[in-house]
């Protein structure tokens, strides 16, 4: 679950982390009275669940209450990479001298948290990563020992915090990581973690992203839920027992096996197309199920074809096909499916399948030949693009 920024400022206070008091608003009235609360300069800040705000135009500076309605306007309602601001936090602008990077994530391939620093922090970050990976210092850390101050030291130095910064730094580092653990998190980042002209170190950002798994030990967090952007194509799956994740592609997706489906994905992305979503129908691939697959795909405006991509294991692909008629003769399909079924029984499912072969259901005999097909299909559906 991930956290809104004011939500994941909350979560940094319970933990002892700096950060600056704000209030948030949702309306350009109630912004004016968070500002005239705090005090200005006031920063006003479009709180949606996507990096990159303040590229955007999402976050402003405001010397006063003109300023504070004249932004507070602009940024609600603003569109921020398809997320819709409804929500603003404003808060007491900082008087940056410096901006640094600080996260603690967890290292799946090294079994180990990794904390991640760089004194080059800011809305430049994923450029620093890409062309001055150095910039970065890692620093594994073993859970069962947790972290030591001296470890922290000799990283903030190596990251090139300046001195003033460092003892300040290394103690949020401290308080970041039992965030991060006794909290549950899956990633805690603050980026930009800032030096004032002040001499004080604090967090300006906050990303904090929840490990659902332990949602069972912390009903505190039920006040996170809802709040969220919900996708509403989520919604509808979630609703089904699906395993879906809504993406932004034109071709819908459905494969058996969490493998097989991202698989599908990669390769519909290799031959020049875009799923429009993950979707794991799991092993009991039954007509009910499919149908129920086919019908949240259906209900995506996006989609203009569908790639049904099943290899049979433990199923049976003869009952796929049989699964596949039936839910078509149930749900109304807008978008041709494109199907390949391999594995067990196969060569009886294709016969079963012969007879109801058309533009709308095409079979084709690799995953690569009908991603190929359903990404062609797509696009000329979606006039060429
Ligand atoms: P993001 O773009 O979504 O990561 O949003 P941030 O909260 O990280 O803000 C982006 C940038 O806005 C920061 O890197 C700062 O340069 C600037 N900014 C944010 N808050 C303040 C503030 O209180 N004072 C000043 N001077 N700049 C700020
Ligand atoms: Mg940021």
């Amino acid at each position: 679950m991930d956290l809104f920024e004011y939500q994941g400022k909350e979560y940094f206070s319970k933990y002892g982390i700096p950060t600056s008091p704000g209030g948030k608003a949702k309306t350009v009235e109630e912004a004016l009275e968070v500002a005239e609360r705090i005090g200005y300069p006031v920063v006003v800040k479009a709180q949606v669940q996507v990096g990159g705000r303040g590229k955007a135009g999402g976050i402003k500076i405001a010397e006063s209450g003109d300023e504070v309605k004249v932004h507070a306007s602009n940024i609600l309602g603003m569109d921020i990479k398809g997320h819709t601001v409804k929500l603003i936090w404003l808060e007491r602008a900082s008087d940056i001298k410096k901006e640094y990077y600080a996260s603690f994530t967890l290292d799946r391939s090294k079994r180990e948290h990794l904390c991640m620093l760089s004194s080059q922090g800011g809305v430049e970050i994923e450029q620093v990563a890409e062309t001055n990976p150095d910039a970065i210092v890692k620093l594994h850390i073993d859970p069962v020992v947790g972290v030591e101050e001296e470890s922290l030291m000799t990283q903030v130095k190596a990251a090139g915090i300046d001195e003033e910064a460092q003892q300040g730094t290394v103690d949020i580092l401290k308080k970041l990581y039992t965030c991060f653990q006794d909290g549950d998190a899956d990633l805690v980042e603050i980026n930009p973690l800032i030096l004032t002209t002040q001499g004080k170190v604090h967090a300006l950002d906050a990303k904090v992203t929840l490990d659902d798994d332990a949602k069972f030990r912390h009903p505190e967090w039920s006040e996170f839920e809802n709040t969220g952007d919900i996708d509403e194509r989520e919604k509808f799956a979630h609703e089904k027992g699906l395993n879906y994740i809504g993406l932004d592609g034109t071709v819908g997706v459905i494969a058996n096996g969490a493998g097989l489906a991202m698989s599908t994905c990669d390769v519909v992305n290799q031959v020049g197309g875009s799923p429009a979503n993950f979707l794991d129908i799991g092993g009991g691939a039954n007509a009910d199920v499919m149908a129920n697959a086919l019908e949240v795909i259906n209900s995506d405006p996006k989609v203009k074809a569908i790639f049904v991509n099943i290899f049979g294991g433990i199923v049976r692909t003869d009952e796929v096909a049989n699964g596949i008629l039936t839910a078509l003769s149930r749900v109304n399909i807008s978008s041709p499916i494109v199907l390949r079924l391999d594995g067990t029984n196969a060569e009886i499912a294709r016969e079963i399948l012969k007879d109801h072969i058309s533009d709308k259901l095409i079979v084709e005999p690799t995953m690569l030949e009908a991603a190929v097909r359903a990404v062609a299909v797509a696009k000329e559906r979606d006039g060429g693009k």
